[in-house]
């Protein structure tokens, strides 16, 4: 394995044309999963996926109308907005975090936002759950420049801002803030230093050539993403896209494939929906190249069932939790932010 890993192919690309992405789309599924496992295979052992979690420090409430998601306060899915959580209440999470062998740990508000007064409250979280000893995480919303540099100076490792979807499909799913805006952020996060997770979400009403344009937009960023969470939309009754017609399932896999070969050295993260997948829908995910999961929140807590039962389909398929990843992204489980289809899914 350490041998493939060596094979000199599969650059890292900034320049992909809308044609050459939608060309892989369009391949036979079975020459399309061939070559992402081949892609995969190059910089990563697959056997080996990143096990993830959530963790929301302050859910709900949120000012913005992102179409699919559940904390939107405008929308009326029985969602309860929540304070910011003390920092006294968040290191008790990062200690269980820790003592259930995590070793990065992310915080996630619902803000469209941090107003200046929170960043100081943030910041003493993060440089808090940094001298446990973990890498640490935030997912908070748009970040000037200066207020990255705050963070990355108490210690934050890893910041999430996904794109959600294509510019040209962006329009109907968000209103509140523009794609601009979202790139901005992850300049600034750039910029002061950290490492970003950003991917967006499939199964939301847009087209394979949107697919394509969301997979453009991400692989032509100036880096590509550490990790690339690959959403399906989980629809909440009371959100606009609760009615939302169903995506192909071979259509989610494509996804995943594409992203694979596309950003061959990032982290393709199942993400948002996977509790609604099958297990030999999820196998194919991981055949094509996914080598990420989300657990959901409940790592946390001394029952988990989902995290039984995620283990139970590694087993059955000779896969293994990765203990430490390659380029000094050292994950054994992440605790990752906020519920439901958000913005650190
Ligand atoms: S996805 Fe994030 S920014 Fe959008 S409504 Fe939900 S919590 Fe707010």
């Amino acid at each position: 394995m350490a041998a493939l890993r060596e094979a000199p192919s599969a650059p890292v690309r900034h320049d992909w044309t809308r044609a050459e992405i939608e060309a892989l789309f369009d391949l036979p599924f079975t020459e399309l999963l061939h070559r992402a496992a081949s892609v995969h295979r190059i910089h990563f052992d697959p056997a080996e996926v990143q096990v993830s979690t959530l963790l929301s420090v302050k859910t709900g409430g949120c000012p913005e109308d992102c179409a699919y998601c559940p904390q939107a306060q405008r929308y009326h899915t029985g969602v309860e907005a929540t304070k910011l959580m003390s920092t006294d209440e968040v290191l008790e999470k990062a200690r269980a975090a820790r003592a259930a062998g995590a070793s990065r740990f992310c915080m996630g508000a619902a803000w469209r936002s941090p107003k200046d007064r929170d960043i100081p409250k943030v910041a003493a979280m993060i440089r808090e759950v940094k001298a446990l000893g973990l890498e640490t995480c935030a997912t908070l919303g748009m970040l000037r420049a200066d207020q990255a540099a705050t963070l990355r100076e108490a210690g934050l490792d890893y910041y999430n801002h996904n794109l959600d979807t294509a510019p040209e499909f962006y329009g109907e799913i968000i209103h509140t803030r523009e794609y601009q805006d979202r790139l901005d952020t992850l300049e600034h996060v750039r910029d002061a230093g950290m490492k970003t997770c950003c991917g967006g979400i499939v199964g939301m009403g847009e087209t394979r050539a949107q697919r394509a344009g969301l997979l453009q937009a991400l692989a032509n960023l100036p880096a590509h993403p550490d990790s690339v969470p690959i959403n399906r939309l989980v629809k909440v009754a009371g959100t606009p896209l609760a009615e939302t017609a169903e995506l192909d399932p071979f259509e989610f896999v494509r996804m995943i494939a594409v992203a694979r070969i596309m950003m061959p050295r990032s982290m393709v993260r199942l993400s948002a929906g996977r509790e609604t997948m099958s297990d030999e829908l999820q196998a194919l995910c991981f055949a094509a190249g996914a080598n990420s999961i989300f657990y959901g929140e409940k790592l946390l807590t001394t029952a988990n069932p989902e995290a039984e039962a995620d283990l139970a389909l590694f087993r059955r398929l000779g896969l293994r939790p990765m203990q430490v990843v390659e380029e000094a992204r050292t994950v054994h489980a992440d605790i990752v932010a906020p519920a439901a289809g958000t913005c650190a899914a």
